[in-house]
């Protein structure tokens, strides 16, 4: 179970590269060529995380709490408050309507563009995990735990390609049978082969080859999850992460045998 976001954060770690915890450490930043940038102290969390924000999405610059919304702060009143005031810091009461896309400033599409998704959730969690917030009121501290437990969700969820996708389907109102059995007796056969051939895998080596098989199914399916999800064909998109389902759990067998 914590072998996967282990796996996650090396992964993030690796694609991230400039945007990851290492370019704290490692000043100056490499340059990011795309982002027009107004101020020249890039070390500075907020700095980084609109640069990171600006280069995956097209679409918009602005701030994560001025493209979240947000509402009035309960504490000092000012707008804009969206999980943690702006103006006065005070963590704010869990709004339902706010979804995990939103939380990190991310457009409600499968392919998440922005790479340090691990940097603003550890942002956030500065701002609202429960133990920093020991000193303050009763109910902030409340506020705080929910919040915690919100953003620990969102990244959980939108870190991974199945529970995205399941969760992008879910915010369309499709339902979804998790545990529907697989009746297509092409899949049948190979998803044997694939048990077989991890039971038999005697060195890791000949794992690795075949966890490596799968991940390229994994992503083969998970490409036709986007595209059919952006063509609204949710029939399609339900298929593929029936697909996807069963190519995660053979990678986790092979996981577990490594
Ligand atoms: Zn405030």
């Amino acid at each position: 179970m914590w072998r996967r976001p282990g796996q996650l954060r090396l992964h993030l770690a690796a694609a991230a590269g400039a945007a990851g915890r290492g370019a704290r450490r490692r000043n100056p930043l490499p340059p990011v060529p795309t982002v027009p940038s107004s101020s020249s102290s890039a070390t500075t969390t907020t700095t980084r995380d609109l640069a990171a924000f600006a280069r995956g999405s097209s679409s918009s610059s602005r701030s994560l709490s001025d493209r979240a919304g947000g509402g009035e702060c309960w504490s000092c009143g000012a707008s804009g408050a969206f999980l943690s005031c702006g103006s006065c810091g005070s963590v704010q009461p869990v709004d339902p309507a706010v979804d995990y896309f939103r939380i990190f400033g991310l457009e409600r599409e499968y392919t998440i563009k922005d790479n340090n998704l691990e940097g603003k959730y550890k942002d956030w969690q500065k701002k609202l995990h429960p133990d920093l917030v020991h000193s303050k009121s009763e109910k902030e501290r409340a506020f705080a735990a929910e919040q915690s437990a919100l953003v620990i969700d969102a990244y959980r969820t939108l870190s991974k390609p199945l529970s995205r996708a399941l969760y992008l389907l879910q915010l369309e109102g499709i339902p979804i049978d998790e545990e529907k059995t697989i009746t297509d007796p092409e899949l049948l056969m190979e998803m044997m082969e694939i048990r077989e051939a991890v039971n038999d895998a005697s060195d890791s080596q000949t794992l690795e080859k075949i966890q490596s098989q799968i991940k390229r199914k994994l992503e083969t399916w998970s490409h036709s999850f986007q595209e059919a999800f952006e063509r609204r064909d949710f029939d399609r998109a339900v298929k593929a992460t029936q697909r996807m389902r069963y190519y995660e759990r053979a990678v986790e067998e092979t996981i577990k045998k490594l």
